[in-house]
């Protein structure tokens, strides 16, 4: 399969470039690369070693915005100006958030349960996409920095449970933060593939990917064949990581030492303490240090006992996932490790223990995630030969639907194999077949697209329109072949073809005909709308001859030649290719028949009500 990159700002083709992977962190976010001459996937590291930037932004009274460490210092002194873990806000409703809004020392505005969610500094509201996007320009520009080059264009990583307003949210701060976001991929996904899990031909793998961070745990069962990665459950809470090690050894210490909890800088005193004790007993046997004037203590094992409560939590959803995914631990090829706080040895022993596996834990935990979004954006750079997941589909595949519309199924540069599928149904009374025309292409008008192949499915059996349930699904295997099948659901008829789609089509060709699609993308636009525009009033006219056939003795006289005035208007406005007027004559019949058809099935309501009792 052919590997054209276009820049869809400029329309420009590129050849090569660095594609730089970014883990959007709740806590903190860092930016990979692999490596030109050695091919590893490396995390950028500023001149003081750090690859981590905390994911924090810092609002001055002026405007100004900090992120990172910088941001990091004014948590305590400006919390209401300084916002972190906005990636739990991503793409939600104040309603979703509610519970935990208390949480954030920020405000989070709640004028409005439905909308999503917004954050109010010094009088001005932010969205959680704007916030971020604050991250991704951090990012960015450190990156451009350090690699010396433009970097434009990124793999970016969400959590296997980000539903499409999340993934849609987080896609939309990169492109705020002038990035070009050529894929969102899981974080799982990522993981596993900074270890080279799942990128080999014919592999088939079923893993677990334990991702303990500092506020956050989950954990995902994969499935992986042929390069296609499939996520068959996801369990955990979202509330519980690192920083509840911490409270729980600081809770400790406040008890031994007999502090009050009142005490704001010795309680924050406590968890500083306790975080650097609990990493210092991932190598040690013994932490000692002091809380003020006062010596403290702790043992691995005193400290593996105040977290046994919170480790046995992430086991209990390992079990539940399991279990989701339908499947006994036995099944699990492999065990990945990710997040700061797979560190704990605990942690390490007791995951080890319950799946029974040696666990991928080389990598660093922090990086992991993204070395993988690295490694995918290797791929899509067309750079990894050795991958299977380089193949990606050229163009855009989908099937014509009314109006002559392109309905893609499979956006282009989709990896290979893949597989989908979307419900049709019959627009008139009794049809017996459907005609599905296969296309390949950009435009939004099948007659601009490639066509490859039609697939006729007859025998259905006779219903109203819409009830059939049509299943249509494209499946492309390895080689690149796509195969079509239709099935009536309710029926069982079905109908298969296989086409070549790549078959003929030099690379040259597939540049133009994405090259075409941009030139043409507003008139496109254009098109749709009318096409759109014109089938809703077709189906409209269709309904309401139908509707007066049937029920013409209960109109008046006025309302049966209004109608029928109407009728004749909206198909001047169509013929007339006038999409805001064919709108606006559409809503005009609508608002003309809806009165007698409510007054009409008002009545058939009743009668068919009549002479049964409602007990
Ligand atoms: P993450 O969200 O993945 O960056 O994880 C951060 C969490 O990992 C924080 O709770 C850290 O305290 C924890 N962490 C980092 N290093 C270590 C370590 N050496 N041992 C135990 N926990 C660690």
């Amino acid at each position: 399969m052919g590997k054209v990159a276009i820049n869809l700002a400029t329309g420009s083709i590129q050849t090569e470039d660095i594609i730089v992977g970014i883990d959007l962190g709740t806590t903190n976010s860092l930016v990979a690369i692999v490596r030109k001459d050695s091919g590893e996937p490396i995390a950028l590291r500023e001149t003081d070693g750090l690859t981590l930037v905390p994911s924090i932004v810092h609002f001055d009274e002026y405007g100004n915005t900090s992120v990172g460490n910088t941001a990091k210092e004014r948590l305590l002194k400006q919390p209401e100006r300084t916002i972190y873990s906005v990636k739990r806000l991503m793409g939600k409703a104040y309603k979703d958030v509610k519970d935990h809004a208390g949480a954030f020392a920020y405000n989070v505005i709640d004028d409005d349960t439905e909308s999503l969610v917004k954050v109010e500094i010094g009088g001005r509201f932010y969205t959680p996409i704007e916030l971020s996007s604050y991250i991704l320009k951090e990012l960015k520009k450190r990156a451009e920095h350090l690699l010396k080059a433009n970097v434009s264009r990124a793999v970016i990583t969400v959590p296997a449970y980000f539903n499409d307003a999340q993934r849609q949210a987080t896609r939309d701060a990169g492109r705020l933060a002038g990035l070009d976001v050529l894929r969102i991929i899981n974080e799982p996904t990522a993981a596993s593939l900074a270890y080279g899990i799942g990128a080999k031909h014919h592999e088939d793998r079923t893993i677990a990917v334990y991702d303990l961070g500092g506020g956050t745990f989950d954990v995902s069962i994969l499935h992986i064949t042929n390069g296609i990665f499939e996520v068959l459950a996801t369990n955990g809470d979202t509330y519980l990581g690192g920083d509840d090690m911490d409270s729980a050894l600081a809770k400790h210490w406040q008890a031994q030492l007999g502090i009050e909890a009142g005490d704001k800088t010795i309680m924050q005193l406590l968890r500083i303490t306790a975080e650097e004790a609990k990493k210092y007993l991932s190598k040690h046997e013994k932490f000692e240090g002091t809380i003020g004037e006062k010596n403290v203590s702790i043992t691995v094992e005193e400290f593996n006992a105040l977290i046994k409560p919170l480790v046995d939590r992430t086991i209990t959803a390992c079990e539940n996932a399991l279990r989701d995914a339908g499947l006994t631990k036995d099944k699990i090829d492999a065990v990945v490790m990710v997040g700061g706080s797979t560190r704990v040895p605990l942690v390490q022993h007791s995951v080890k223990e319950f799946f029974g596996k040696e666990l991928y834990n080389e990598l660093n935990p922090d990086e992991v995630v993204a070395l993988g979004a690295a490694v995918q954006a290797d791929i899509l750079a067309g750079n990894n030969k050795e991958m299977l997941l380089l193949d990606v589909t050229p163009l855009s595949l989908g099937i014509e639907t009314m109006g002559g519309l392109m309905d893609v199924l499979i956006p282009r540069n989709s990896k290979i194999p893949n597989r989908a599928g979307r419900q049709y149904t019959t627009q008139k009374d009794g049809q017996s077949g459907m005609r599905i025309s296969v296309f390949q292409g950009e435009r939004d008008l099948v007659k601009d697209n490639r066509k490859l192949a039609e697939l006729n499915l007859t025998g259905i059996p006779g219903m109203p329109a819409g009830l059939p349930k049509v299943e249509v699904t494209f499946l492309v295997d390895a080689d690149g072949i796509l195969k079509v099948s239709a099935t009536e659901l309710r029926s069982g008829v079905a109908q298969t073809i296989e086409v070549k789609p790549q078959y003929g089509l030099t690379d040259e060709e597939v540049e133009r005909m994405l090259l075409d699609s941009l030139t043409h993308a507003k008139e496109d636009i254009g098109t749709r709308a009318l096409v759109e525009a014109t089938t809703e009033a077709q189906q409209m006219i269709d309904t309401t001859e139908k509707f007066i056939a049937n029920y013409r003795e209960s109109l008046t006289e006025e309302e049966a030649a209004t109608t029928v005035t109407h009728m004749e208007r909206l198909k001047e406005a169509i013929a007339a290719a006038d999409k805001d007027l064919v709108q606006k004559r559409t809503e005009e019949l609508n608002e003309v028949s809806r009165p007698y058809a409510e007054r009409v099935m008002e009545g058939a309501l009743k009668d068919a009500m009549k002479g049964k009792k409602i007990v």
